[in-house]
């Protein structure tokens, strides 16, 4: 019998483990002094936290070069349609200077213990995305940082182009809210990536995610209240601005 009841002990210490909600820090852990968002710093700040991943996003300039910005505009230029000169000419509003994408990877390389989530933003075209998706795969694949990087996007075609062209093992989740997650399970993404608004509108998705094998990250969600629910619900990620707090409600 004591036995029986240890080993239901250690079942339930694995499960409660592999349950733990993960922090995602949106876009780098910017909220610390000095940083601003999509920075090396704020990357280096999610990497120096420990937290589970930081997230990017990732334009191409209009001369081909890849940049972590959200976008569309970097001061007064439209970032797709402005050379990378004078894009880097502007100082974020920190004083660091606009990263490309492989500085990026130079710095995700340096602790891989942090993902790095990259969001590859929508082009104007199907061609331009999938040649920027196409680029995304090649400079990860340079740095050696396949598993060590998850990809996102609200565009389906980009997730499609993602699961299409990426290596096996590729792990994709759309950001946009419109799909079930048996239906993105069916495109062959590995989860979701929903507003914390769609989620609560939708209360058995978490459940349908995980029994598709998917997992449920949840944006941006900053205040205790909504961190502790999706914690509550089972999230496996929660991306936010506020990952200080989301580790204290974890415990962490
Ligand atoms: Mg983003």
């Amino acid at each position: 019998m004591k036995n029986i009841i240890t080993f239901a002990a250690c079942l339930f210490a694995v499960s409660t483990v592999c349950a733990q909600t993960q922090v995602i820090a949106h876009r780098g852990f910017h909220a610390k002094q000095g940083s601003a968002n999509n920075t090396l710093s704020s990357l280096r700040n999610a990497q120096d936290l420990g937290v589970f991943g930081s997230e990017c996003d990732v334009n191409e300039t209009q001369d081909g070069v890849l940049v972590v910005i959200h976008g569309p505009m970097h001061g007064s230029y439209n970032i797709q349609h402005t050379d990378f000169a004078t894009l880097r000419a502007q100082a974020l509003g920190n004083g660091e200077s606009l990263p490309t994408f492989e500085e990026y990877l130079t710095q995700a390389e340096k602790n891989t213990a942090t993902k790095l989530i990259i969001e590859v933003k929508d082009h104007d075209t199907p061609e331009h995305e999938t040649r920027v998706v196409k680029k995304v795969l090649a400079a990860v694949k340079k740095h050696k940082l396949q598993k060590h990087v998850e990809y996102i996007a609200f565009r389906q075609f980009v997730c499609d182009r993602l699961v299409e062209l990426g290596p096996k093992g590729i792990k994709v989740a759309y950001l946009n809210g419109t799909l079930s997650p048996a239906y993105c399970k069916g495109l062959g993404y590995t989860g979701i990536d929903y507003h914390i608004g769609v989620m609560k509108n939708h209360p058995n998705w978490i459940k349908q995610a995980h029994d598709n094998g998917l997992t449920v990250n949840i944006w941006t969600v900053n205040d205790t209240e909504n961190l502790q629910w999706c914690i509550d619900n089972g999230a496996d990620y929660i991306t936010t601005d506020n990952p200080l707090e989301a580790n204290r409600l974890l415990g962490k």
